[in-house]
Parts: structure tokens; sequence; C-alpha cells
């Protein structure tokens, strides 16, 4: 194994990752079955899941190879963003990242985006930040994805921002606390955008006052104005992206479903970073277009759709291979998670009140905000799952989160009662934490998936199709 790929002492691991996704450039347009075989021998063995992730089934490869040159050189643009004179901004990935590409003089970079990147590129994966933070003496009830995502920059040289953002203060504690603290040890300004649990009028009137104020707020500080003709440039392509969200999102419903499992996270990392610019444009229309020829020609990449899980919080997200790919060569189809779920007002581009007042809505129901800042949490996080699983016709729900998903936890045994009186899916509760394998190990995850599918999605299905046979003689 080549060292090099060994994280090098005191480095940033974002620098790191970008480092070793360079690699992709060499990689050629149209990658046979040995090309594939080829990179995956040539990394590290916790890159291999992701080289094979990605690449091993034909209709992924095209598609994320295209989607991470794209978004290696927005991280590029990020790199480069202070030396041309932009402020750079951390944002979570709970935060519509339009609101800064709006900006003249602005660039965001998603702290989860980073941490995804390392834990999923870099030798290691995200544990060495995570037991930095420990090593901190911060507490161990933080969210490992936003702490995995802003230690690399407390650790090491390189990379900086110049403030950090964030709008879980009430919503999600673990979030909003390592953001504040990033805030403090790095001595950059936190800009936070409070949202109010009132969801009537009242409280969305009240947010849209709060996110004006935060524009406000960032004006101020950055020294440009947002301008209406470059708002409306990013709601323009920010809604180019929408309708194809739509469509990708009508798709999914066709038995068995044409879309790949490992679009989910790519749709996640879009939604997250590249939101507003052509990218995402770029990258969501090949998506559909991929899904809507496989679905033409009646691919499916198992013998048989076998379930159709809707993922009640998030994806794990450690081991691309181990999740995505190996749940759809099973027969399993991921519909989407927490993160997927994203209601786009009917956006008026007149003025830049108007379309201020359509982004005051986006944010407010971005989604883990949405729910986790809702006037009851179990009831709206509840109410969004079963309205998207049935929409989907989902068979069967599976919990994943983090270890810090306090909320979620906490009332997870209601929504599971809940689901099943509502709807008759069952929901499989699975701990660990979606960025840390340490927790639960991918073939732990595995071996309960596959009994649950096996044992209660395929029993309840045949004892459903007896009772249809039985109805209809
Ligand atoms: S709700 Fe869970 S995943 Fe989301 S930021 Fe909070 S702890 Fe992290």
């Amino acid at each position: 194994m080549d060292k090099g790929f060994v994280m090098r002492e005191g480095e940033n691991g974002f620098e790191r990752a970008m480092g070793i996704l360079e690699m992709i450039y060499k990689l050629p347009d149209s990658l046979s079955e040995e090309d594939v075989e080829a990179a995956k021998n040539f990394v590290f063995p916790e890159l291999q899941q992701t080289v094979i992730g990605l690449l091993e089934l034909p209709a992924d490869r095209e598609l994320e190879l295209f989607f991470f040159r794209l978004l290696l050189g927005v991280l590029k643009e990020a790199q480069n963003a202070q030396a041309e004179g932009k402020k750079l901004v951390f944002i979570p990935f709970t935060f519509p990242p339009e609101i800064f590409y709006s900006f003249d003089n602005i660039f965001p970079i998603c702290t989860e985006i980073v941490g995804g990147l390392i834990t999923n590129i870099c030798y290691g994966q995200g544990e060495r930040f995570w037991d930095y933070a420990m090593g901190m003496g911060l507490p161990d009830s933080l969210c490992s994805a936003n702490t995995i995502g802003t230690m690399p920059f407390f650790m090491g040289p390189g990379l900086k921002a110049d403030a950090i953002v964030y709008n879980s203060a009430g919503s999600c504690n673990p979030n909003a606390k390592i953001h504040a603290f990033a805030s403090d040890y790095l001595g950059i300004p936190q800009f936070l955008l409070e949202k109010p649990v009132d969801e009537s009028p009242r409280g969305r009137e009240l947010f849209r006052q709060y996110l004006k104020r935060f524009i406000k707020e960032l004006e101020e500080w950055s020294g440009s104005e947002m301008r209406e003709e470059r708002l409306r440039e990013v709601m323009k392509k920010s809604y180019q992206a929408v309708e194809l969200y739509n469509e990708f999102w009508e798709l999914k419903k066709a038995r068995p479903c044409p879309v790949p499992n490992i679009f989910s996270m790519t749709l996640l990392v879009l939604r997250s970073q590249l939101w507003g610019r052509q990218e995402a444009v770029d990258v969501m229309q090949k998506m559909v277009d991929m899904s809507k020829e496989r679905l033409r020609k009646g691919e499916y990449t198992a013998s048989e759709e076998l379930a159709r899980v809707y993922i009640t919080y998030i994806y794990w997200l450690f081991d691309f291979y181990g999740y995505f790919t190996w749940m759809e060569k099973e027969g399993i189809t991921i519909l989407g998670d927490i993160l997927a779920i994203h209601y786009f007002p009917e956006m008026d581009f007149s003025s830049k009140e108007s379309m201020l007042e359509g982004l005051a809505d986006i944010t407010f129901d971005y989604p883990m905000t949405r729910q986790m800042g809702g006037e009851s949490i179990s009831m709206r996080w509840l109410d969004d799952i079963i309205y998207a699983a049935q929409d989907l016709g989902a068979d069967a729900c599976i919990f994943g989160g983090v270890h810090a998903c306090k909320h979620t936890l906490g009332t997870a045994a209601y929504f599971r009662r809940e689901m099943m009186k509502r709807t008759g899916l069952a929901t499989l509760m699975l701990t660990g934490d979606v960025f840390d394998k340490r927790h639960t190990p991918m073939e732990m995850l595995q071996e309960e998936v596959k009994t649950f599918v096996d044992q209660v999605v395929a029993r309840k299905k045949s004892q459903d199709k007896k009772k249809a046979k039985t109805a209809g003689e």
C-alpha cells in the first residue's frame, strides 16, 4: 500500500481528502470492470469500500465519476475563495447553501460534507478527528457528523473559515454547540439564525424577519450587499434543480425502483453544498435521465425487488459499498431519508423581497431543522416520514442516526409504534452511529437488515398476497 495515503502529522483532513480525491481526474471517462478493479486494488482497505461503492455498478460509475469531478471543482473554489477576496463561511447541513452563493463575496463550505469526505476518503476514516475532539475534553454527546467535519480545522494548518453560521440552536444542541465552540476556539465570528418553534403564520412571519436580519448582518460583516440580480440568478438555478428533484422523486415510485441506491447519497451532497449552482442542475439532470432510461429498459440490479425501505433519519455514511450497494444487490431499495424530504414553495422571482420570503420558507422547512425545531418533534418527524414512505410506496422503515440524535432517540419508541399503527409499516431500529463504524460495524448492520427483510418484510408481503388471493376467490 502506498503510505502516501496515510494522514500526515498536523495535516488538515480537508486538504488530505482533496489530495486523494484528485486521482479521480486520472481515471478515464469510461471505466471498464478492470479499471474499477485496478482502482480498488490501488487504495487502502477503507477507501476500497468507497471506490467500489461508487464505481462497481455501471449506472453508479458513470454518474459518480461525473459528480465527484464537479464536486472537487467546487471544493477547490472553496480553497481559493479567500485568495480571490471572498469570505469563506462554514455552514451546517441544515442550512440552504444558496443563501451564501447569492453573495458576490461569500463562499459556503458545509461542515458535514467535509466530515463525510474525510470519513470515506482518508485512511483511518473520521475516527481520528472524533478522538481528537474527545482529547480536547469535549463531551462525547456531540454529533459525529459536524464534530468530524469541524475538527480538521482545529487540528491542522491549511484552510480556515472567516465565519461560522448555524441555525440549530433550540432544534439540535449538539450541532449548535460544536459550531459555537468552533467560532470561539478559532476566533472567528458566528452568525446565528434562530427558528421559532411556532409553526403558525405568525411564527413564519417572525422567521422571515430573522432571516432578513441575518442577511443584513452578513452584508455588514462582508462589506457587500446581496444584489437582487445575483439572488435571482442563484434562485433560478436552484429552482431548475427543484424541478428535477420533483421528477426524481416521482421516478422513485416505480417498481422495481429505477433509481440506484447511491444516488440518495449524491442528492444529499448536492443539496448541502452545490444547490443554487449549475453543477447541481447538471448532476440532477443526469440522475433523472439515467433513472428514466433504467425505467424504460426495466433495469434493476437484483433479480427481484424484495423490499422498499424508507430510512427514517440518516443513511449510514461510513461505508458506501457495505450500505448502498450491498442493499441494492440484495434487492433492497433505499427510497430516502429525512434529509431527502424538501418542501420547496412556489417561487416568485419578481423582487428581492419576494425571493427572500420564499427562501425563508425553504429554510424554515429545511430537513432536520423543520422536524427537530418543530412544535412537536415526534409529530412533525412522524408526519413527514409517513408522507414520504406512503407516497413512495415503502414496505418498511429503518432507523439510523448518529449517537447524539437525542430528540429522535428520545421519541423513537413512540415513532415506531405510531408508524405501525397508522401505516402498518414496521420500523427496524438500528443503534450505532452513521459516521463512526466503531459503534456498530457494517457486518452487524447487514445481518440485522437481512434478518428484518427476510423475517418481517417478506413474511408480511406473502401474508398480504395470501389475503388478497383469498379475498379474490
Ligand atoms: S439531529 Fe442528529 S444528525 Fe442532525 S445535527 Fe443533530 S445530532 Fe447531528
